[in-house]
């Protein structure tokens, strides 16, 4: 068999074969898979096309499977890479129809990701890191603290996780990415741009980016990067109307001033009736007061921004309780009151463990 040079792309997700370092192909950016298919593989351009939709439209999981590449090209694609998927160790799913996976990785780190149940489709809760480093004082994966950010491969692979669970059990398409699951995705910026440039690919994954929101403590600098690519919608996790409060429970976070973090969602670019979502947790007695209300009302701009309001969901060992369902109501009353736009978030999941980083939290334990 001809011996290919294979460039390594990537220090993760390579599988060894006959001492050759295999190429995870799930690993490659579109750009990337160009370059391989090119200079290593020495192929015309056209098999990028062919490769790519067997990656991410048909979702092959070996190289074999690739049936209009002839056998000797599948021989030879075979010698050199390979197709790694996140592994799911399990999958547990809530009354109200949100699944949660639990998926290991290739160095047996794990994540986890959320299908969410909307009306005639699911939307993902993409995890971006391993851990986090923010440390919010209500978080669970925040008191994991940081392990490593997630590959390409790692994060798109969620995604195809995901897609095939919903196919094999005849379930409504995945349509809608949510990066609200474990770590915070600004700090993962580069990859995280790889993935929403390459989520939209017409013979790929058929994700439009506009359908995407990227939730986020908020750094102004990283802000403006994505803004400016116009690859996303930001969802900005306030959970406090000042920056005394925020400091408080969002430790590092709050090194950005809050002042400095509103005036970076002001310059945002957006469309018309496009709006910035601000998710705000209500945590008992910390900050669900009317006055928050008020507060919160005065910080957010009623034609750019809407209000998530998401009641905790208790976790044992976190200093935190579930408010009452009155002042939840009452707090979004108030909002509306002051000509804002607010919600309260389904809390979905709630028996499984969904919100961000439990169930991994509880594995470790
Ligand atoms: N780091 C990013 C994305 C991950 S957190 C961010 O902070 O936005 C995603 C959301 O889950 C955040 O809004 C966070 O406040 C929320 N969350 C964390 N723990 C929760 C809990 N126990 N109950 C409900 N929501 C929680």
């Amino acid at each position: 068999m001809q011996q290919v040079h294979v460039r390594l792309l990537d220090t993760s997700g390579h599988a060894v074969h006959n001492g050759l370092a295999m190429q995870n192909l799930t690993e490659l950016t579109k750009n990337d898979l160009e370059a391989f298919v090119a200079d290593d593989l020495k192929l015309p351009r056209f098999r990028t096309e062919q490769i790519w939709q067997w990656l991410w439209q048909k979702r092959v999981r070996a190289i074999d499977g690739m049936t209009n590449l002839s056998k000797p090209l599948r021989e030879k694609l075979a010698g050199v890479a390979c197709i790694t998927w996140p592994k799911i160790v399990t999958v547990q799913k809530s009354k109200d129809g949100t699944i949660k996976f639990l998926l290991s990785l290739n160095d047996g780190k794990l994540i986890e990701t959320v299908l969410i149940p909307m009306q005639d489709r699911y939307s993902q809760c993409l995890s971006t890191q391993v851990g986090c480093a923010m440390a919010c004082t209500f978080c669970s994966t925040g008191k994991l603290g940081f392990e490593r950010n997630l590959t390409y491969g790692e994060i798109m692979g969620q995604i195809l996780v995901g897609r095939q669970y919903l196919e094999d059990h005849d379930m409504n398409p995945l349509k809608n990415l949510v990066f609200m699951g474990m770590g915070e995705p600004l700090l993962n910026l580069d990859i995280l741009i790889k993935v929403l440039t390459d989520l939209p690919c017409e013979r790929g994954l058929s994700l439009s980016w506009r359908r995407s929101v990227v939730s986020t403590v908020g750094f102004p600098d990283k802000l403006k990067i994505l803004g400016d690519l116009e690859v996303a919608l930001p969802a900005i996790s306030l959970h406090a109307p000042t920056q005394e409060l925020r400091a408080r429970i969002m430790p590092k976070a709050a090194k950005v001033h809050l002042n400095d973090l509103m005036a970076a969602i002001k310059a945002y670019p957006m469309r018309q009736r496009e709006r910035i979502t601000f998710e705000y947790l209500l945590l008992k007695d910390v900050n669900d007061s009317m006055e928050q209300a008020d507060q919160l009302a005065r910080l957010v701009d009623r034609k750019k921004g809407k209000i998530n309001l998401i009641a905790y969901n208790a976790t044992e060992g976190m200093p935190y309780g579930a408010p009452d369902r009155d002042k939840v109501e009452a707090f979004e009353k108030r909002l509306w009151d002051h000509g804002l736009t607010a919600f309260i978030r389904r809390s979905m999941g709630a028996d499984i463990k969904a919100a961000c980083g439990q169930l991994k939290a509880e594995n470790q334990s």
